[in-house]
């Protein structure tokens, strides 16, 4: 059965093998058994009933909340020649009915429907008469009143399941797992824990940042201008933010779109259109816009201010990069956020004992912005998915960032807010700094202070910036929700009193997050091309995953465009000329040899995961630096790879890691200063050991837990 599986697979979807998860759960659906399946965004949980869908005789019926993604989904099928349908609102009730006699005379695979259609019995009687196999229940954690996005008609879906004569195989997917989410999904569908399949929820190919004490507006300009092409996500805590972030940008030039909930329906929908049709490159956004959006080629999803909690962040920041594409989640973080969520907290109509769980994970959320360790190894932990494995590419792991000491400007900072009281808002505390004349800083004298006018080469806006800096990283506190005063702590105190300095470090600068490639940009326009003519959205033809894999491969021929990861037989009867053309005339116009193309491709058709490919090479002597070049990645990313091999069971010799007169000398340091954070160790540690041994050593013993 299985072998059949990865049949489908190869034929209807183009890809050559399971990713982690999805071999176990079809599996066990095509084995009968009623299956959780819970796999990170972007995991490919589709996959998991459609693929069975396409094994077993009968149709397959997927319950999905959001009616405004069934229909890319089901033009997503229909491109790869599969038949499926959806029935909801958005219909006629003609149309309703046409779908309804073609479902009977069995024309489809699949159908897709929302939880509401359970309420009609007339379609709870036409349920019966179906030959159901499968019943895929698509985010299924809006079943349970602990999620975050409890949907009750979810509920009806059991009572429907009881009623059926002939028993479909269930299967539910969610991201969520919560173990409170997951234990009312298994009660609520009746599913033992042996049938729940879980995998690891590290997303390879994110890379985190928190961005503190910039000015937002010009470092999200900035950002957008450098990754220009690419798609990317703007998320803003309240509607009136997003209005004005989306005309600014505009005046920019920038092809934005945006959505909230104070649209209209038609204008959001349109604009979720654009954007998921590359006529809008960014989209500007609440927490309303994202939910069941498949959009695989976000590259980036940059949060302008800070969410409520670290589940609402990694659900949000995980729409970027669904592909496996390298991709980029930026939070710019701000004291304010902090304030904001408060006061949304203090709001709300939750009960004590949910409101106190709330600001628990608020404080968890705020921890996150200021940890200095691995940024994605604190999201795994948090999610009770434990690993001493750092990403390696995350802000904090890779930050090598000159400081600057601002002792001095704090000092000046915080004697200016004792003298004024405690007792004002750091708008004025910047004023009375910089020497401003208005109204408030005469009329209560403060021109008087020593502190008067102390800063005052700097822009007001400048100093403004440094209160939050220093309020970021715990040197100041705010108090108060609606007009937060700012208060000294004991940090302060230690600051004031020269007992502590204060670092800040130079601005994260933005970088592309994806180089250019010439000829990924002309597939990219033909497929844009193609997308049109067809009335779907790009990544409906072809992913960006794909043609980074025909700009890597080269295919000349069909039987090589078919070897092209998410290219079926289908697609390929259907684009491969005009696809394998462009590539023939970059071929020609770049005077590229053919056998250098093919070459590649024989390494490139090398089954095993990335991770594992480049470990493969590691196995055969060739050193990282080496592989990093011949793969085109980055050493880091390379490092990464071997590292993960290792701690999934592979050995190797050490030495080809570690300087063997090194080791000694970083152990006794990890003692003496522990193994959480590398750079405190990096800096006390002689120059020529470098990050890799350190990581190397502290994996090498973490393995043997002969240490830690
Ligand atoms: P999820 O619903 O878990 O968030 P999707 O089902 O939308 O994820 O899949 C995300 C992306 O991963 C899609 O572009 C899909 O085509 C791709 N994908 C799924 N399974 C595989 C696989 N086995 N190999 C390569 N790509 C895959
Ligand atoms: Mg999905």
């Amino acid at each position: 059965m299985i072998a059949k599986a990865k049949e489908v697979l190869q034929t209807f979807f183009g890809y050559e093998q399971f990713r982690e998860g999805q071999k176990e759960i079809v599996e066990k659906v095509l084995k009968g058994h009623d299956t959780i399946g819970i796999l990170p965004t972007g995991g490919g949980k589709s996959i998991c009933y459609q693929v069975p869908a396409l094994c077993l005789e009968g149709i397959t019926l997927v319950i999905s909340p959001l009616i405004s993604l069934m229909k890319d989904q089901v033009d997503s099928l229909a491109q790869s020649g599969i038949h499926a349908t959806y029935i909801n609102s958005s219909l006629t009730g003609e149309e309703i009915d046409q779908r309804i006699m073609k479902v009977k005379k069995g024309e489809y695979r699949l159908l897709y429907i929302a939880p509401e259609r359970l309420e009609s019995p007339s379609f709870l009687s036409f349920l019966q008469d179906l030959p159901l196999s499968i019943v895929a229940i698509d985010e299924a954690h809006c079943v349970s009143q602990w999620g975050h996005d409890f949907r009750p008609h979810y509920r009806m879906i059991r009572p429907m399941l009881d009623e059926l004569e002939q028993k479909p195989i269930v299967v539910a997917l969610t991201a969520t797992a919560t173990p409170e989410v997951l234990q009312d999904i298994q009660n609520h569908f009746r599913i033992e824990r042996v049938n729940v399949v879980m995998t690891g929820f590290a997303r390879s190919n994110l890379s985190f940042n928190v961005v503190k004490g910039v000015k937002k507006q010009a470092f999200l300009f900035e950002y957008i201008e450098k990754n220009k092409h690419q798609s990317g996500i703007i998320y803003a805590a309240t509607k009136k933010e997003v209005d004005h972030l989306h005309s600014f940008l505009q005046k920019q030039n920038i092809s934005v779109a945006k959505y909230h909930a104070g649209m209209d329906k038609e204008e959001r929908g349109e604009e979720q259109e654009r954007f998921l049709h590359d006529d809008a490159q960014v989209m500007v956004a609440t927490n309303a816009f994202g939910m069941g959006i498949d959009k695989s080629n976000v590259r980036y999803v940059l949060h302008y201010n800070m969410p409520k909690n670290m589940e609402s962040y990694y659900q949000e920041a995980g729409r970027a990069g669904r592909d496996g594409e390298q991709s980029e989640c930026v939070l710019l973080f701000s004291p304010q956020d902090i304030q904001t969520q408060k006061f949304l907290l203090e709001q709300s109509h939750f009960q004590e004992e949910l409101k106190e769980k709330e600001y628990e994970k608020l404080k968890q959320m705020v921890d996150y912005c200021h940890t200095e360790s691995c940024l994605q190894r604190y999201i795994l932990t948090y999610f009770g998915d434990e690993t001493t494995v750092t990403c390696g590419k995350c802000m904090n792991c890779l930050d090598d960032r000159p400081k600057i000491d601002v002792t001095t400007e704090a000092q000046m900072i915080l004697s200016c807010i004792k003298r004024m009281g405690e007792k004002f808002g750091k708008t004025l505390v910047a004023q009375v700094l910089k020497g401003s004349k208005n109204k408030r800083v005469l009329e209560m004298n403060f021109t008087k202070l020593s502190t008067y006018g102390l800063l005052k080469k700097h822009s007001e806006k400048d100093i403004v910036h440094l209160i939050d800096f220093l309020i970021a990283e715990g040197f100041a506190d705010l108090k108060g929700d609606q007009y937060p005063v700012v208060i000294l702590n004991e940090q302060s105190k230690m600051v004031l009193m020269g007992e502590r300095r204060v670092w800040k470090r130079k601005i994260m600068t933005t970088e592309k997050i994806v180089v250019d490639d010439e000829l990924f940009e002309r597939l990219r326009k033909l497929r844009k091309r193609i997308a049109e003519q067809e009335k779907v959205p790009p990544f409906v033809i072809f992913a960006d995953s794909a043609l980074k894999d025909m700009s890597r491969r080269l295919p000349t021929t069909i039987d090589q465009f078919l070897m092209v990861k998410g290219v079926g037989r289908k697609k390929a009867e259907a684009y491969g000329d005009l696809f394998l053309s462009t590539i023939r005339a970059f071929i020609e116009e770049k005077g590229i040899h053919p056998e250098a193309s093919m070459k590649e491709q024989k390494q490139n058709n090398n089954e095993a995961p990335s991770y594992k490919q480049s470990f493969q090479q590691f196995q055969t002597g060739k050193c990282i630096e080496d592989i990093a070049k011949e793969r085109g990645m980055s050493v880091v990313t390379i490092e990464n790879h071997v590292f993960r091999s290792i701690q999934e069971g592979q050995s190797i010799e050490w030495s080809r890691l570690i300087s063997a007169n090194h080791e000694e000398i970083i152990l006794e340091k990890i003692k003496e200063i522990g193994k959480e954070k590398l750079k405190p160790l990096k800096e006390a540690l002689p120059e020529d050991i470098t990050y890799r041994e350190i990581k190397a050593v502290i994996l090498k013993y973490s393995l043997s837990k002969a240490l830690f």
